[in-house]
């Protein structure tokens, strides 16, 4: 028998830096990635492989030098489990490295709660008999804790409360008083295709981008490929077939959508179409099915998976295509936490596996529109709607010519009111986009004018009907509506009570989804409307839900911030309305015109999607602001060279890269002074990397969550300056206690 001593590495979140421990050599050697209980202190905890030696000169010299070495036996009842995939490892350090951030938290981030413990054991109480037997104390102790759940628990969830549990059950095991078998992972069966849909025939433009990513599939080489193609081009049958063709190569694929995108139909089209059960993951699924279905790509069960953002961290095993629909999408950028970004690690992930990666958009993002002009990738174009060549028309209503009081409503015009009932006579259905929820944006006071703030963050506080309650959009805080103004402490004498009889203390301004609803409810009183927006939806269900009934025509007209503009493919809808188009344009961010944009023309084109005329109504006080002219003439190109200018002569993304750094604190003189600090040691170091500071400067949104922001933005010529710099101001600088410091790699949320 072979008994020299396996030394491995490990990580233990969240702990920093790389351990050694020794491994039974009587067991079969573990693999990299897999996750396994060391003993560590006095307890023991969960730890990843990262590398396996066969001696402790190896193990120093192998590229990941373990620099905390412990040294420890691993007890012999370790029972590793795959927790990813070792050539994910490589991903995972790049990440760390790209984000300065220890390869521990990337791996917590990672990888899903569920792998806590060895998912696939599930021990049972055998039978009463036995349960006599002579007990330990903490046999006896875990015996009683079983009876008292039922009979059977989750070894993971064992470890919380037992010290070495894997030997008690074991030894209870032998005794007859436990049994132990494999938790099952559900079946594959209720996913099998059904292989009843046709197979689509491509127009002449599918053919020629499907051509052309699936060379590179075949090839196994890194191509990275914008897919631009108008609303209803047909963009997700190119992705089927490449799908498709990835299959016949024995290679798996990943796709990335949005999170709201994700919807039983999205998974049956697929699934319909390519015969082999696909692995969904996605923030609102359990964790136990999200453990299943991740285990279940790591036996290499399923070559499909199709998943929000944090699918980019899937175990796909042998990739041989990522696709990310919705390119421009702004929700795969993680908010908080490590900010990465999904759509930009998409394509690390493909050239690190050599395969292709698909970036598909009506409305790419400027960052992916310059790669393409610049060759970085591939322009592949869908020019036409597949089922329709009728243009959509498009009618803008300039708000600065109307007289408020000619108005039906406070937002509704004459001209607009007109065409909706139009196009209801004909038996059509219609969109109404607000991208605000709520009823009024903000309560002022009417005696001192007065605007109601949240008490914890620099915003303003939405007012809602239903709950009726004054709302943070923010940090999600709620009130009951206020009866006495907190500055001028004047009474609401009966706005409260009777909002019909007098004059309520505070007035609303601004409006939002719940206010139009009111207003198209009192316009047309025979419509049947429904609503979409965060607070219609909680779930994927009630979005599915609501879409199901606007499919089966139990509402005639749907209102809904951007939530209504992303994918639908609803045949009878024939006008999108959009009620203001300026919102998000006097937004301090440098993006504002791209999302106002995108946000026009993903919702414009959700209108005349078969034979029926599709029109659009955009009304506005900024009639010749570029963002919706070029949605009206259709025009991406011309939007995107005028705003490309505009970035160039700016310094902005995609000429220049940028890093912004957020200095926050419950005391504002804590934020203001260590920011000060900060932008010190950054400024000290800019010219070294030849890197741009500016700042420090309150954040826009000064104050959220209790905690004042300050924040510097920091300009780089390419990633690696910005990523040197970023590592040099980490290791130079140490905030006062209390003081959080976010780095942000590519921004996207600027407020
Ligand atoms: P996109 O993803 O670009 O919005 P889709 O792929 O959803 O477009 O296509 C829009 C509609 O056209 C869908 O109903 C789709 O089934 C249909 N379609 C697209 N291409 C074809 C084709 N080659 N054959 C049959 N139907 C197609
Ligand atoms: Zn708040």
């Amino acid at each position: 028998m072979n008994t020299t001593a396996i030394l491995i590495s490990v990580v233990i979140p969240p702990i920093d830096g790389e351990y050694l421990y020794s491994y039974p050599s009587q067991l079969p050697p573990p693999r990299i990635g897999d996750r396994l209980e060391v003993p560590f202190g006095r307890r023991s905890t969960a730890a990843y492989v990262l590398s396996v030696n066969s001696s402790r000169e190896e193990a120093a010299q192998s590229a990941m030098i373990a620099k905390k070495v412990v040294l420890k036996e691993i007890p012999s009842d370790a029972d590793p489990i795959a927790a990813f995939l070792p050539e994910q490892l490589e991903f995972f350090e790049w990440m760390a490295r790209y984000h300065a951030e220890p390869l521990s938290k990337i791996l917590d981030l990672a990888i899903p709660s569920f792998a806590e413990g060895r998912a696939e054991s599930i021990v049972e109480l055998a039978d009463s008999a036995n349960i006599g037997a002579k007990l330990g104390p903490s046999q006896a102790r875990l015996v009683a804790h079983l009876q008292s759940v039922g009979g059977a628990a989750l070894l993971s969830e064992l470890r919380h409360d037992f010290k070495n549990v894997g030997g008690m059950v074991k030894s209870l095991e032998e005794r007859g008083v436990l049994r132990r078998f494999a938790y099952r992972t559900p079946s594959n069966s209720d996913l099998q295709a059904s292989n009843t849909l046709r197979d689509a025939k491509l127009t002449e433009a599918q053919l020629g981008a499907t051509k052309a990513i699936v060379h590179s599939i075949q090839a196994g080489e890194f191509h990275s490929f914008l897919l631009y193609g108008v609303t209803g081009s047909g963009k997700t049958e190119v992705y089927i077939e490449a799908i498709h063709a990835a299959l016949q190569c024995g290679k798996s694929s990943l796709l990335i959508v949005p999170e709201i995108a994700l919807t039983p139909q999205l998974i049956q089209r697929f699934e319909a179409r390519l015969d082999t059960p696909i692995a969904v993951l996605h923030s609102s699924l359990k964790a136990k099915d999200r453990w299943a279905n991740w285990t279940r790509l790591l036996r290499g069960e399923c070559k499909i998976a199709i998943g929000a953002r944090s699918a980019i961290f899937a175990p796909v095993m042998n990739l041989g295509l990522v696709v990310v629909d919705e390119e421009h999408d702004s929700s795969f950028k993680q908010g908080e936490g490590i900010r990465y970004h999904g759509r930009d690690l998409a394509i690390v992930r493909a050239k690190l596996s050599r395969c292709p990666i698909v970036l598909g958009s009506a409305t790419p993002s400027l960052e992916t529109y310059h790669h393409a002009i610049n060759k970085k990738h591939t322009l592949l174009e869908l020019p036409a709607r597949f089922f329709t060549s009728k243009r959509l028309t498009y009618k803008i209503i300039d708000l600065n010519k109307i007289k408020p009081w000619t108005m039906p409503s406070k937002g509704i015009t004459r001209e607009f009111l007109q065409v909706l009932e139009q196009t209801l006579d004909r038996g059509d259905q219609a969109f109404v986009l607000y991208n605000r929820r709520g009823f009024a944006t903000y309560l002022q006071c009417s005696h001192c004018e007065y605007v109601l703030e949240c008490p914890h963050c620099s915003v303003t506080l939405t007012y809602h009907q239903r709950p009726n309650s004054l709302l943070c959009h923010f940090c999600g805080y709620s009130s009951a509506p206020l009866l006495v103004c907190p500055s001028c402490k004047k009474t609401d004498q009966l706005g409260a009570v009777d909002p019909g009889k007098l004059e309520p203390l505070f007035i609303n301004r601004g409006a939002g989804t719940e206010r139009v609803f009111e207003e198209l409810q009192t316009l047309l009183p025979k419509a049947r409307l429904g609503k979409l927006d965060r607070d219609a939806v909680q779930s994927l269900q009630d979005y599915t839900t609501i879409l199901g009934k606007v499919r089966s025509r139990e509402i005639d007209i749907l209102v809904g911030t951007q939530m209504i503009a992303k994918g639908h493919d609803l045949p009878d809808v024939t006008l999108v309305g959009i009620v203001d188009c300026d919102i998000g344009l006097h937004v301090p961010d440098f993006r504002a015109s791209e999302r106002v944009f995108q946000l026009l023309t993903q919702a414009s084109g959700r209108a005349g999607r078969r034979d029926k005329q599709g029109q659009v109504v955009l009304q506005t006080r900024l009639p010749d602001h570029p963002s919706l002219q070029m949605t009206a003439k259709e025009d991406f190109l011309q939007f995107a060279n005028v705003e490309l200018i505009a970035r160039r002569d700016m310094g902005y993304p995609p000429f220049k890269r940028l890093l912004r750094i957020i200095v926050s604190a419950e005391e504002k003189a804590d934020a203001r002074n260590n920011a000060a600090l900060l932008a010190q040691v950054a400024h000290g170091l800019a010219g070294r990397h030849s890197v741009t500071v500016l700042g420090p400067a309150p954040a826009p949104i000064e104050k959220v969550r209790r905690h004042w922001r300050y924040h510097l933005l920091c300009k780089g010529d390419s990633a690696p300056h910005l990523q040197a710099f970023m590592h040099s101001v980490r290791s130079s600088f140490s905030a006062g206690r209390n003081i959080r410091i976010t780095f942000d790699m590519d921004p996207q949320d600027m407020l």
